[in-house]
């Protein structure tokens, strides 16, 4: 097996539901804005990150889901599966 494919094996999804319109988004990285209503959304520990990495550009920022551990979730609004 391919190191590609053992780390989509491994891979997990982020659910996200919007804040604004209650819509339910599933994907492997990090969503920059609702697809529904279009809402804009900041990447998981934004501010941690921009205090620590200022040279990143701000679409950078938004992690995949191996980066992401429950701890960085905000309850209520994301789930990793
Ligand atoms: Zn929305």
């Amino acid at each position: 097996m391919s190191e590609i494919s053992k780390k989509k094996q491994a891979s997990k999804t982020i659910i996200k539901k919007c804040h604004c319109c209650g819509q339910i988004l599933e994907s492997s990285v990090e969503m920059s804005k609702c697809v529904s209503c279009g809402k804009s959304f900041l990447p998981l520990s934004y501010f941690d990150k921009i205090h620590g990495n200022e040279k990143y550009k701000f679409s950078e920022l938004f992690s995949p889901s191996d980066e992401i551990y429950e701890e960085d979730l905000i309850k209520g609004l994301y789930v990793l599966w």
